[in-house]
């Protein structure tokens, strides 16, 4: 496994697979990986003959008042863990090389960015979107994998595939917990140990929403109410949102009636985490 930080380096190798016939698989991440992560790599492994796994905390994606400067980062760590995954290459750039002197385009989107976390987030996904976006003209994989975890940013980029003609696969992967249910997070190192007892709300107010469904309600206000009571038990918690929308457009749904995403993002302490249920 090759551990390159330019974009010609990452371009020559991707050209000679090409030129061999071979198919590539990108994962895109921001490191400090866990088996979430592993997760979408082990999956591009089995349906690929190259994989690439991007390790990038892109600058643009954060917020003035976000955790740019703590979000952890272990490049050692990552690069082994991605070998003994059968990764072919980390791409690891500085943000000097993703985003040049007089750097000044950008890959936006309405409607879907303006629910959930691109309320509390406003720059958020026109980060994701230009930061994906290079990945895909770099690297030119055939196929890119993302997590179910971060719910909306992987509706935003199928959508953003469709909309501007990417010919790129784009593979969704079910979320990976802890046994506790706690949705795996590079962001859980943040926690306090009271802190990762009381993020467990989070997974338990999913867990309240998928047996009311169960049950055959189909209220996005009983749902949600039933999340918020149980999620305001929690001293430590506090929400920054819990809805019910449409699984495509993200746009807020009355009653489940299509397929729907049930999302929340909580404030656990200073740390903001998401977890979320699709509704099929
Ligand atoms: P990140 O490094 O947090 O930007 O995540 C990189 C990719 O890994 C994204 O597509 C995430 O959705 C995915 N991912 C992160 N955590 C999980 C998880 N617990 N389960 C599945 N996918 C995950």
């Amino acid at each position: 496994m090759e551990i390159v930080s330019s974009v010609s380096e990452v371009r020559d190798r991707v050209k000679e697979w090409k030129r061999e016939g071979l198919s590539v698989g990108l994962v895109p991440t921001m490191g400090y990986l866990h088996e979430g992560h592993g997760s979408l790599i082990t999956a591009a492994r089995g349906q690929n003959d190259k994989v690439v796994v991007s390790i990038f905390v892109n600058p643009m994606q954060f917020g003035p008042t976000e955790d740019l400067a703590s979000y952890p980062r272990d490049l050692d760590k990552d690069s082994a863990f991605c070998k003994a995954l059968g990764a072919d290459l980390i791409f690891h750039p500085e943000p000097e090389e993703m985003y040049h002197e007089g750097f000044s385009s950008y890959v936006d989107m309405s409607v879907l960015t303006e629910e959930l976390c691109g309320l509390s987030r406003p720059v958020h996904f026109r980060g994701v979107c230009t930061v994906v976006t290079k990945l895909f003209h770099i690297v030119t994989p055939d196929r890119a994998y993302f997590g179910e975890k971060d719910a909306q940013q992987l509706a935003v980029i199928k959508h953003m595939v469709d909309d501007l003609n990417m010919d790129i696969e784009i593979v969704g992967c079910p979320i990976v917990r802890e046994e506790d249910g706690l949705a795996k997070s590079s962001r859980n190192t943040y926690l306090s140990d009271k802190e990762r007892e009381a993020a467990l709300v989070l997974s338990r107010s999913i867990q309240k929403a998928q047996e009311l469904i169960d049950a055959g309600e189909t209220s996005a206000d009983v749902i949600v109410d039933a999340m918020t009571a149980l999620i305001n038990r929690e001293p430590l918690a506090k929400i920054d949102y819990v809805k019910v929308v449409d699984a495509l457009t993200m746009q807020q749904i009355k009653t489940i009636d299509r397929s729907a995403l049930v999302a929340i993002a909580v404030y656990i302490g200073k740390t903001r985490l998401i977890d979320n249920l699709h509704v099929k």
